[in-house]
C-alpha cells in the first residue's frame, strides 16, 4: 500500500548526499516522498543528520505525532535508529511492518513573568540558569510545597528520553523510557553554611509539578533553555514544569534494546 513521507534533513555534506540516494531507492518502492508536511496525511518522517537534527525537527513541527525514524550521519546518533548503510534493510523491514513505536514525552515549563506566560516544551530537558555566569538563587516547590532554597549554576528538568544528554553530563541517571518520570538535576550546587541543597538528582513521578521561584528581586532575571534553544527572561514571578502530554513516536526495528543501545553509544 502507498504511504507517503516526509524527509527533514540537516545541512552538511553527508546528509544531503544521504537524502539523495534515499530518494533514489524509495522511487522504486510504494512509499512517495511530499515536500510538505502534513500532520493528518503523512505516514512517516525520515529524520537525516544526529540527535541535534531530531531535537530541532521535533521544536519545528511541534512534537508531530506522525511515526519518525532517524538515519544517523551525526555524531552520536541515540535518537537516530538507522546507520546510511542500512537504507535498504529500513525500506524492507519498514514495508514488512517489522518495528514498533517508542513513545517518548518531552518536559514543559510555564515562566510567568509580570502576570504574563510563556510555555517552552523539550524533548530532552529545560535547564534554567542564570544571566551569563551568574549564579541562581531559586526556592524550589514540589506541588507547591516548599522543598529547598537552591543556589548555583542552574537546574536540568529531564525527560527520561533526555537522561542520557545534558542530564547524564552533569551526573544524572540514565533512564529507561519505559519509566516515566521527571529527574531534576542540580548543576554545581553550593555547599556550605550559607547554601545547601540537594547535590544528587532527584526523580518525581509523571504527574508531578516543581516550581522554581527567585529568592529575592536580585534573582529574578534567568535563561530558559529547551533543548539548546535559549529564552533570557526578566522579572520572572514563577517556573512551573511537569512531564509534558506531548510525545513523539520513534520507530524502532525489532533488534532495538535500551540498554543494549545505551551500551553501544556510552561504554
Ligand atoms: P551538540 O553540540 O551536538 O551536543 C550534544 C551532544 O549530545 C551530541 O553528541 C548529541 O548527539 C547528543 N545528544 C542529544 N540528545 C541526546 C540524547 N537524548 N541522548 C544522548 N545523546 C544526546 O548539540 P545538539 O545536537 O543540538 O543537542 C542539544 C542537546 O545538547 C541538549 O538538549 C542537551 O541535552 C545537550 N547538551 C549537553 C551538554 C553537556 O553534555 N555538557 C551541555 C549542553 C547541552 P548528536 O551528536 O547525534 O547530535
Ligand atoms: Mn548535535
Amino acid at each position: 500500500m502507498e504511504k507517503r513521507i516526509f524527509i527533514y534533513t540537516n545541512n552538511t555534506e553527508m546528509s544531503q548526499s544521504i537524502e539523495k540516494t534515499l530518494r533514489k531507492k524509495l522511487l522504486k518502492t510504494d512509499l512517495r516522498v511530499f515536500d510538505e508536511y502534513e500532520a493528518d496525511n503523512t505516514d512517516l518522517i525520515i529524520c537525516i543528520g544526529g540527535d541535534g537534527t531530531l531535537l530541532r525537527l521535533v521544536q519545528e513541527y511541534n512534537f508531530p505525532k506522525t511515526p519518525i525514524v532517524g538515519i544517523n550521519t551525526g555524531h552520536l546518533g541515540f535518537f537516530q535508529e538507522i546507520l546510511p548503510e542500512k537504507i535498504d534493510d529500513f525500506i524492507f523491514l519498514y514495508n514488512q511492518g517489522k518495528y514498533s513505536i517508542q513513545s517518548l514525552n518531552g518536559v514543559t515549563a510555564y515562566v510567568k513573568t509580570n502576570g504574563c506566560t510563556k510555555k517552552h516544551t523539550a524533548l530532552n530537558e529545560i535547564t534554567v540558569k542564570g544571566l551569563m555566569t551568574h549564579p541562581v538563587h531559586l526556592n524550589i516547590s514540589i506541588n507547591n510545597s516548599f522543598i529547598e532554597r537552591f543556589s548555583g549554576d542552574g537546574l536540568c528538568i529531564a525527560s527520561p528520553a533526555g537522561s542520557t544528554a545534558y542530564n547524564y553530563a552533569l551526573g544524572g541517571s540514565i533512564v529507561d523510557p519505559r519509566l516515566n518520570l521527571l529527574q531534576v538535576t542540580p548543576i554545581a550546587p553550593m555547599q556550605n553554611v550559607a547554601y545547601r541543597s540537594f547535590t544528587s538528582s532527584i526523580l518525581l513521578p509523571s504527574n508531578d509539578k516543581l516550581t522554581v521561584i527567585p529568592c529575592s528581586a536580585n534573582d529574578t532575571t534567568l535563561t530558559v533553555i529547551y533543548d539548546g534553544m535559549m529564552s533570557e527572561y526578566e522579572n520572572v514571578e514563577e517556573i512551573s514544569i511537569y512531564l509534558s502530554r506531548k510525545k513523539i513516536n520513534l520507530i524502532r526495528f525489532d533488534d532495538y534494546q535500551f540498554w543494549e543501545k545505551v551500551k553501544s553509544k556510552f561504554l
